[in-house]
């Protein structure tokens, strides 16, 4: 009978010893199933960009990740916005089909904001003025318009709206580069006789020497552009970027990324480019 009592006393303890290490397991899980809750509020973004596109997009000299105007604004916003983003380098031409078979969330890459591109993705509002410009070589004088080119050679970013551009220049001989960088390299070589490209983009190149002997053609832009943060149409993602842009726009957190990047005021932003 003691012997009885004996086991059964151990037994409320083992039983004792159990049901804790129960609860505080549960104890374990529960607060984990939280966190991986709070982390599901916190949604990850994949974003993809083309990191060639300097001072909107391009890989760190310091063997560093990506920097530039897109990288810091889309981060702005995705803090904004609850969103953790997660960048994923792509080529340019790259991007549209990305966005439409769903390997990424959204895009931002200096993307003009064009009635072609809006029919196979969805933009967020214009987030960025620009145009195209031409970049000539430092001697040139004769090229004063996008009319001067006739018959000359070109050399553009494939998928670009520069690209389209230069389709429009009468026997002009057009050559394709992957980015912008070697497009305007191939200008300084003196192998063609204008690139056709966003103007932010050549006059940053002209100024930070990157790329010598060339300057803008002319002081007026070919075009006016907006550029925009591309997604899949019709995405859910478009409301939640719009909202973060519009915190950013409104909080100033926008102008203080635009004077690091252009050391200007941003100008004023349209609600829709089309
Ligand atoms: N803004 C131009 C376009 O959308 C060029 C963009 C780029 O090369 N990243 O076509």
């Amino acid at each position: 009978m003691l012997k009885f009592s004996r086991f059964r006393f151990l037994r409320h303890i083992l039983i004792g010893l159990l049901s804790l290490a129960c609860v505080v397991t549960f104890a374990a899980c529960g607060a984990n199933t939280t966190s991986t809750g709070s982390s599901a509020a916190g949604e990850t973004l994949k974003v993809a960009t083309e990191p060639a596109f300097p001072p909107f997009e391009s890989q760190a000299a310091s063997g560093g990740g990506l920097e530039g105007f897109d990288i810091d604004l889309m981060n702005a916003i995705g803090e904004a916005a609850g969103l953790t983003v997660e960048f994923e380098s792509l080529p340019f031409d790259g991007i549209i089909p990305a966005l439409q078979s769903g390997t990424v969330d959204a895009a931002i890459s200096a993307m003009t904001i064009t009635a072609e591109r809006a029919e196979a993705v969805s933009f967020s509002r214009p987030y960025f003025k620009a145009g195209l410009a031409i970049a000539v070589k430092e001697g040139d004088s004769a090229t004063t318009s996008l009319d001067s080119l006739k018959g000359k050679r070109i050399a553009v970013q494939i998928g670009t709206t520069g690209a389209d551009e230069a389709k429009k220049v009468e026997g002009a001989k057009i050559t394709t580069f992957d980015s912008a960088p070697l497009a305007l390299q191939e200008l300084a070589n003196g192998n063609v006789d204008a690139v056709i490209n966003d103007a932010p983009v050549t006059l940053y190149a002209v100024k930070s020497g990157n790329i010598p002997s060339v300057k803008v053609a002319t002081d007026k832009l070919l075009t006016e552009e907006f550029y925009g943060i591309a997604m899949p149409k019709d995405s859910p993602t478009v409301e939640q970027v719009n909202a973060g842009l519009k915190t950013i726009i409104d909080n100033g957190k926008y102008a203080e990324i635009y004077k690091k990047w252009f050391d200007s005021e941003p100008p004023q932003l349209p609600e829709t480019a089309l």
